[in-house]
């Protein structure tokens, strides 16, 4: 009898510990693997081996990016439990440290290249013919030509860094990419619309929250994971589907000083939070919130959350510095 109360009392807690980690897809992404010179982006091997442990032993599966986006295409219901693992840059640590790593787990994955540094052979980063090696493991993608700051860059010179970029990729790999992670997670209306007229499909920020297949493909959140990351924490988030209504880019008077989201959430208060704004719960009307800063908010990157319900949508603004 005491056994099976204990036993009873086991698996309440195993199906509340099931909830709070299984909550919508999750992309994940990664810069380099075991290379301490840069602490903020790296991933030792030890600690790569426990995050994937982990997804082994709390029933994730860790299935390749397409799998994902057809998902999303067909509207098919999303899985709590699947994981997308990205890559960004391509750099040789990769190559060396963390793709023997994902074999040995048969992990798949999505490696952005930055196209220019591959195909001019710079010192850390990974050439065309190791990117082909890695390419039967996992899927390759596009992180830009130049890897520049693009809300930035003029029309003309922003055509430039495709064009060169996709081309490029595509002598060596023989097809255009279809997947493209901004570099430094920046981009805007400008960006995206630009993108697609380059034949990419699926667009990767670098916004942490979860993915469910009212996710947008041209603007899908993607959370970092390094040394420290918690994981079940990141685990735990479940997207929240919004229509960010104000401001849709950085405004041209580089103020932010109204912010409106429309839910379809049957809630009368979230949590909003801004860069250099502290988190505060906020009134929603019909599903719609609508905040107004007396001080406005006048920074090159801002980005921005609204939970409701325990599901998050995400937003980043990226001041055009050319902008008049
Ligand atoms: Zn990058």
């Amino acid at each position: 009898m005491i056994f099976k109360r204990s036993l009873l009392k086991l698996s309440i807690v195993f199906f509340a510990l099931q909830a709070v980690l299984l909550a919508d897809a999750h992309i994940f992404n990664y810069h380099r693997f075991n290379d301490d010179r840069h602490p903020s982006t790296n991933i030792s091997n030890e600690n790569l081996r426990a995050q994937f442990d982990f997804f082994k032993e709390n029933g994730y599966e860790v299935i390749p990016l397409s799998k994902l986006v057809n998902a999303i295409k067909n509207q098919d219901e999303i899985p709590d439990n699947w994981v997308v693992l990205t890559i960004d840059d391509g750099y040789k640590s990769f190559y060396k440290n963390g793709l023997p790593i994902f074999k040995e787990y048969g992990y798949p994955f999505a490696l952005m290249v930055y196209v220019e540094a591959s195909a001019k052979k710079y010192g850390d980063f990974m050439n065309f013919d190791e990117i082909k090696d890695a390419a039967q493991y996992g899927e390759i993608g596009y992180h830009s030509y130049g890897h520049l700051h693009m809300v930035g860059l003029t029309e003309d010179r922003l055509r430039h860094d495709f064009k060169d970029g996709i081309s490029t990729f595509e002598k060596h790999m023989g097809y255009k990419p279809k997947y493209f992670a901004y570099p430094y997670g920046e981009y805007n209306s400008k960006i995206i619309e630009m993108s697609a007229e380059y034949g990419l499909e699926v667009l990767l920020a670098q916004n942490s929250g979860a993915v469910s297949k009212d996710s947008d493909l041209l603007d899908l959140d993607r959370t970092p994971l390094m040394n420290g990351t918690n994981l079940p924490a990141a685990l735990a988030s479940k997207f929240l589907k919004a229509e960010w209504i104000l401001p849709k880019d950085y405004p041209k008077d580089n103020k932010i000083d109204e912010v409106i989201i429309k839910t379809e959430e049957n809630a009368t208060f979230g949590y909003f939070s801004a860069t250099d704004k502290s988190t505060k719960k906020v009134k929603l009307k019909n599903g719609e919130m609508r905040v107004k800063f007396y001080d406005p908010i006048d920074k090159f990157k801002v980005r921005m959350s609204l939970k409701v319900n325990g599901k998050t949508t995400t937003k980043i603004l990226v001041k055009d510095i050319n902008a008049e």
